[in-house]
C-alpha cells in the first residue's frame, strides 16, 4: 500500500510524525510520504520513527498562487532540502502566513467574533507551518462552531469575505524550483472544486506542457467525473497519475491509505527523485 500525501502536526495535521509512521504500520501501509505545507521539518522524526516494513518518502506540499488568485497546491516528492532556492521560498511563505493569519483575524473580529492571535498559536505546535485549519480548531476551542469542518464551510472557505492569501510562488515557479532541487512534481488534488476557485483542465495540461511531472488522480475531494478527466490528461502527457488520503489525522473522514498509489506508478517517481533517498531501516 502506496500512500504518498500526508500532514503532521508539523503543519496542520494532528499526528506527530512518530504518531503517523505508527498508524501507517497499523493500516498495512509500506510506502508513506510526508508532505507537510511548505516544510520538511518533520522529516527527521518520521525517519526516527522508522521501522522495518515501511519507507518514508520524504516530501512537502508547496502552496502556489496563480496570477489570478487560484490558490494551487503541488506536491514536491525526494527533493533536496538543502536546496536553498526551494527552502527560500516555504521559509518565505511560512514567514508570510503569520501576517496574514492577522488579517483574517481582524476580519472575523469585526464580524463580531472574539478571537486573538494567540488563540490560534495556541493550537500550533512549536515551528509548524500556521493555516487556517489552525484557526478553525481555536474557532472551536472558543465554542464558535463545532468542528473544522464547519469553520470552513461557514467561515473560512476560499470564497469567503475573511478569506486573505499570502505569499506563495506561480505553480510555474514552484515546478521548477521542486525538480531544480532533485525532486518530482505532482498537482495535488487539482479538480477539488469544494475548496474554492480552481484551475480548468487546460490549464493543468499547460502545467503539464511546463514540465509537471504527475497528477493526483485519486484524492476524496475529486468526484468520479474529476477523476476521469485526470486520468485521461495523464495518459495523454504519459505523466504519473497517483492516489492518496492527505491524511490529516484525527479530523473529519479521511483516513490513511484510503486512496492509493499504483506500485508501477510508485517505482517511476522512485527512479525519477534524485534529491534525496527514500529511508527504510
Ligand atoms: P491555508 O494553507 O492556510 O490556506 O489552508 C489550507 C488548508 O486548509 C488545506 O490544506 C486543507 O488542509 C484545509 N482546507 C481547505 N479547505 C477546506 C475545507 N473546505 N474544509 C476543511 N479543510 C479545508
Ligand atoms: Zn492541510
Ligand atoms: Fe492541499
Ligand atoms: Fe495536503
Amino acid at each position: 500500500m502506496i500512500d504518498l500525501h500526508t500532514h503532521t502536526t508539523f503543519s496542520d495535521g494532528t499526528d506527530s510524525p512518530t504518531e503517523l509512521i505508527n498508524k501507517a504500520m497499523a493500516a498495512g501501509i509500506s510506502v508513506i510520504g510526508l508532505t507537510d505545507h511548505d516544510s520538511t521539518s518533520g522529516w527527521q522524526e518520521a525517519i526516527n520513527a522508522l521501522r522495518p516494513g515501511i519507507s518514508l518518502v520524504p516530501g512537502a506540499e508547496i502552496s502556489c498562487q496563480t496570477e489570478d488568485g487560484i490558490s494551487v497546491h503541488i506536491l514536491g516528492l525526494l527533493f533536496d532540502e538543502n536546496d536553498s532556492a526551494l527552502a527560500k521560498t516555504m521559509a518565505q511563505t511560512r514567514e508570510n502566513r503569520h501576517g496574514r493569519m492577522e488579517k483574517i483575524i481582524a476580519r472575523i473580529n469585526q464580524a463580531g467574533i472574539d478571537i486573538t492571535m494567540a488563540d490560534v498559536l495556541e493550537q500550533l505546535s512549536d515551528g509548524a507551518t500556521l493555516g487556517r485549519p489552525h484557526l478553525a480548531d481555536a474557532l472551536v476551542a472558543r465554542g464558535v462552531v463545532s468542528s473544522r469542518d464547519q469553520a470552513f464551510t461557514e467561515y473560512l472557505h476560499n470564497d469567503s469575505p475573511f478569506y486573505v492569501g499570502h505569499f506563495a510562488p506561480t505553480p510555474e515557479e514552484a515546478i521548477t524550483a521542486i525538480k531544480s532541487a532533485g525532486g518530482v512534481s505532482i498537482l495535488a488534488h487539482g479538480l477539488a472544486g469544494s475548496r474554492g476557485a480552481i484551475y480548468t483542465i487546460d490549464e493543468i495540461g499547460e502545467l503539464l506542457a511546463h514540465g509537471l511531472d504527475g497528477l493526483e488522480v485519486d484524492h476524496r475531494d475529486h468526484d468520479d467525473a474529476a477523476r476521469n478527466e485526470l486520468r485521461e490528461l495523464a495518459r495523454a502527457f504519459d505523466v504519473y497519475a497517483t492516489g492518496s488520503s492527505d491524511y490529516h489525522g484525527v479530523v473529519g473522514v479521511q483516513r490513511l491509505g484510503m486512496e492509493l498509489t499504483a506500485p508501477n506508478v510508485w517505482e517511476g517517481i522512485l527512479a525519477q527523485g534524485t534529491g534525496c533517498e527514500v529511508f527504510t531501516v
